[in-house]
């Protein structure tokens, strides 16, 4: 029995090693403490519930839209109009089952063989394997750590060819945190407009910014790049609402219909969650602001704590929920590279993070703090315990 071709490229993911001896510990019994989860441990707000409710009750139980419904995306244009004053209709919106569907529905409805994808390193994991899977390819473009991870139009430019069709931007940045400075996402925006790229801008994080960064999204730019500009949202990290499964795009209306003409033979997002979305978004948001608070506290104490352990250096992370210390120091005898630390440590001190190297990045190891300030001080405590022995 033969599977396709474009399967057997995608990579198994390098964190499955960790995730997987994790798991068998844990079901052992064992007192594991995860940080290799990008989940939000909060739960989802309660106004928000309380509309899916009502929809069940009401019978929003049928088919939506292929995609999505009316009011979600006219709350989606809505939110775009209000944060940045562009005006959006809902025929520029789509609603998918998570970001992560979006993404593939833009992959799949821009990308074929032949085509360069420029992707910063580190990169979301899934955003390689996306590319690939229908047969482009990613072009790594690097970033550096004494730069805070911070994507740079220069380094674009170096990368650049006539096969070039777009560019993947991530800010706040999955897993550095790293948050593009207005001044340099208006020179991406003017390197994309100069070269006819695509910018798959996903902004998946735009309201976890700390310590006075501020998040620029792409409607700042829309005089000029409009027609290049597809923002990829979702309601899974605001709002605590991962298992809901609602993402969506803002994007160029061919762009739009494509991806409305690929989910009506596919997959769309529930009726029910898209109902819950629209409160999201038009409801009361302060339990969104009690969220980031806590985030921020969680950030202070995990960047300090890690930057006070000999042999680990974090820098600031500007956003998001990740911090992605230095380990390199301590690759040396049975420890080469961030894989193998990362098994040490989930062996030595029951704490799992996530190796570097699945983000394109050796030397470092992705600690998430969307986990409670218990866990994290355990957690913490455990590495600082048994790193000087490994
Ligand atoms: N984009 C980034 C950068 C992410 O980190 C994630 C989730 O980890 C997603 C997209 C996918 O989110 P969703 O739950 O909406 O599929």
């Amino acid at each position: 029995m033969k599977l396709a071709k474009r399967v057997s490229q995608l990579s198994s993911s390098p964190t499955m090693v960790v995730a997987a001896e994790a798991a068998r510990l844990k079901a052992e019994g064992k007192p594991i403490i995860d940080f290799s989860v990008g989940e939000p441990d909060f739960h989802t707000p309660e106004n928000i519930k309380a509309k899916g409710h009502d929809a069940i009750a009401k019978n929003f139980t049928k088919y939506p839209p292929a995609g999505g419904i009316n009011d979600l995306r006219e709350a989606v244009a809505l939110k775009y109009k209000t944060q940045y004053g562009v005006d959006y209709s809902m025929a520029e919106v789509a609603i998918s089952c998570g970001a992560k569907h979006t993404l593939f529905n833009l992959a799949f409805v821009l990308f074929e063989e032949g085509d360069e994808v420029l992707l910063p390193v580190p990169y979301w994991v899934t955003f390689p394997e996306q590319v690939k899977l229908v047969g482009a390819t990613p072009v790594e473009v690097l970033t550096h750590e004494k730069d805070n991870f911070i994507l740079r139009a220069a380094a674009l430019q170096e990368k650049v060819t006539s096969r070039t069709k777009a560019i993947i931007v991530n800010s706040p940045n999955n897993p550095t945190g790293a948050v593009i400075p207005r001044d340099e996402m208006a020179r991406i925006v003017d390197f994309a407009v100069a070269n006819n790229l695509w910018i798959i801008f996903d902004e998946c994080y735009e309201y976890f910014v700390f310590d006075g960064n501020v998040h620029t999204s792409l409607p700042s730019f829309a005089d000029k790049a409009r027609h290049l500009s597809i923002i990829v949202n979702t309601a899974s990290k605001t709002y605590a609402m991962t298992g809901w499964r609602i993402g969506y795009l803002v994007a160029p209306k061919p762009v739009v219909k494509a991806v409305n003409d690929v989910q009506s033979h596919s997959a769309n997002a529930a009726t029910i969650s898209q109902k819950a979305a629209v409160e999201s978004i038009l409801g009361a948001q302060d339990s969104v602001r009690a969220m980031i608070a806590e985030y921020e506290q969680r950030r202070k104490y995990v960047v300090g704590k890690l930057n006070s352990i000999p042999g680990l250096t974090c820098a600031n992370p500007g956003g998001a929920f990740y911090a992605f210390p230095n380990v390199s120091s301590f690759f040396k005898g049975n420890i080469q590279n961030s894989i193998d630390f990362c098994s040490a440590l989930l062996r030595q001190a029951g704490v799992a993070v996530v190796p570097g190297s699945a983000f394109g990045q050796e030397g470092h190891v992705r600690i998430s703090f969307a986990t409670s300030m218990e866990n994290l001080r355990t957690g913490l405590d455990r590495m600082e315990s048994a790193l000087p022995k490994m």
